[in-house]
């Protein structure tokens, strides 16, 4: 592993002289999946079968633009990896259809070929009334999942009319699978949204085998058993074939409260369930990014001139720069960071008019009011640490709210000396992975929360307990005075983690062991759809 280490950071530094063509190097190893590698991995072994992805959310929206429609592409890295495989494979996607034309472009069976310029699968968008995004999306999945699973001191609500309306939205789900999928299909489910799709499925279609990708933590029973439909949640994952999560700790997590809650057989060697005649294999799979694109992007003139540009309007020649970016929820730990900031100003007068705290934040879940708080929490904070240091010429924090696209958040990546990913707990963090992917080649410090998937691999960062404000606040002088040698040495580790751990070899991993569960199962091919 040593050898395998020393030889690829060994490649690296060689190309460092050559930025531009640096990420062509990485390329070049033999071992880093691409996306090119991915597709034929995936077309090679699904041979005959199709591949149906499903996902509460839709990788594109049709919108009304005064009184005609435009199309959006939502871009996150996971998007993009399984837009790659649903375009390759001529997949069929079934999503939530939100947007406001999105059923003014559908056929009579609610499917649209995308995308747009290029139409080479189908999007089949399930339509749900006001009544049931409140319950199965603002409700069971926001208010009652995220809050249980995420570790953070917010109580979940266990409401019987959100549980109802989850479960019935899921079965809609299951029956638009069931409606489209071909015999035999592999059927690819994800996140929390959606844990109760395999079983409902399962009654209709015994020929599909199913996988689900769980993109939150998994607590440990104890936390679990509270939720009063644990029984029902736990035998609609294990209605699945495949159940993966980010890390072995919360796939250990599972395996415990499942050990506790349900009549089953655990077998902990090979990390699978059985209950009956059915057989779950749980896994390990840390999502990540499409380091590659990621990487070449943000060496463009066109982001090295966006960085000045934004340098020279903000003022902040001079200043060192510590970014947070973060979707405002209670999870990020937010407030935990402008508070540490504070602390490092009070503790460390020289940085003051030295430092500037850029917090890039966009409002989620608008509509739930734990979400209204945070952003007027993060408001107020922002305001009174500007009231009490400001000076003429010098604002401590700048707080850009709103969403910005990943054009507009590379620049900040690659000027920031310091990226602060603080949560409270996260099922993994891209954020993290992306500025390692994005900061400029010799200078960038992360600080990373320990309660983050992405610390258990980026060991060469400076990790953060957020709840400790104190020692916080010396991480953060520890970052913005470590020395050049030591922020390279540290981002080039990290990069190559990054670089081979990225979102194609994900996809490989998880896809590959679906397949490999369906090639074991041939008499479901012989049986009926
Ligand atoms: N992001 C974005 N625009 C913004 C802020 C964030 O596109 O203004 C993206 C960011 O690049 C990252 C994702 O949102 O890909 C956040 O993912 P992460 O895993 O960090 O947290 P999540 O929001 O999924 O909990």
């Amino acid at each position: 592993m040593k050898d395998f280490l020393d030889k690829s950071l060994r490649r690296i530094s060689e190309a460092s002289s050559r930025a531009a063509s640096r990420a062509e190097k990485l390329r070049e190893f033999s071992h880093i999946t691409t996306r090119d590698s991915l597709l034929e991995m995936v077309g090679k072994k699904l041979k005959d079968r199709r591949l149906v992805l499903v996902s509460n959310r839709e990788p594109y929206a049709h919108v009304f633009r005064g009184d005609k429609i435009a199309v959006i592409r939502n871009a996150g890295g996971l998007t993009i990896a399984l837009d790659s495989i649903a375009r390759a494979l001529h997949s069929t996607w079934v999503c939530h259809g939100g947007a406001n034309a999105d059923f003014k472009v559908v056929d009579a069976e609610d499917m649209v070929a995308v995308p747009p310029h290029e139409p080479s699968f189908h999007l089949k968008r399930l339509k749900l009334t006001r009544r049931e995004e409140q319950g199965y999306y603002e409700g069971f999945s926001n208010e009652t999942l995220w809050p249980l699973c995420h570790l953070c001191y917010v109580r979940p609500k266990f409401l019987p009319s959100d549980w109802k309306a989850y479960d019935e939205v899921n079965f809609k789900f299951a029956q638009a699978v069931a409606e489209t999928a071909e015999k035999g299909s592999v059927v690819f489910l994800q996140d929390y949204h959606l844990c109760r799709v395999a079983y409902h499925l399962k009654g209709m279609r015994t020929d599909l085998v199913t996988a689900l990708f769980w993109h939150i933590p998994w607590p440990n029973p104890e936390i679990f058993r509270i939720l009063p439909w644990k029984r029902e949640v736990l035998e609609g994952l294990l209605a699945n074939d495949i159940l993966g999560f980010h890390l072995k700790y919360h796939a250990d997590n599972f395996l415990e409260t499942v050990g506790l809650g349900l009549e089953c057989r655990i077998d902990w060697e090979k990390n699978r369930v059985e209950r009956g005649d059915r057989v779950t294999q749980v896994g390990a799979y840390p999502i990540s990014i499409d380091f590659d694109s990621i990487f070449r992007q943000s060496q463009s003139p066109s982001v090295l001139k966006a960085s000045r540009d934004i340098t020279a309007e903000n003022r902040m020649g001079g200043l060192k720069l510590i970014l947070g970016v973060d979707r405002l929820d209670y999870t990020k730990g937010i407030p935990e960071r402008l508070e540490a900031f504070d602390r490092l100003l009070d503790t460390h007068p020289e940085f003051l008019g030295k430092v500037r705290l850029v917090q890039i934040g966009v409002p989620s879940r608008t509509g739930l009011e734990d979400y209204q708080q945070v952003v007027s929490n993060i408001e107020e904070r922002c305001a009174a640490l500007n009231s009490r240091y400001s000076t003429e010429d010098w604002e401590p924090v700048l707080f850009l709210k709103g969403h910005q696209d990943f054009d507009t958040l590379l620049p900040y990546y690659r000027m920031a000396d310091v990226c602060v990913v603080s949560s409270l707990h996260d099922g993994m963090n891209l954020v993290a992975k992306e500025f390692v992917a994005a900061s400029s080649n010799d200078r960038g410090v992360l600080v990373l929360s320990r309660f983050t998937g992405a610390a258990r691999e980026l060991e060469q960062a400076l990790l953060v307990n957020p709840y400790d404000i104190a020692g916080f606040a010396e991480v953060l002088y520890q970052a913005l005075t470590m020395s050049p040698e030591d922020q390279k040495n540290r981002l080039e580790r990290m990069r190559v983690t990054v670089a081979e751990n990225n979102i194609f070899a994900w996809a490989q991993a998880i896809l590959g062991d679906v397949i490999r569960v369906a090639d074991s199962q041939p008499l479901k091919k012989e049986q009926e759809a």
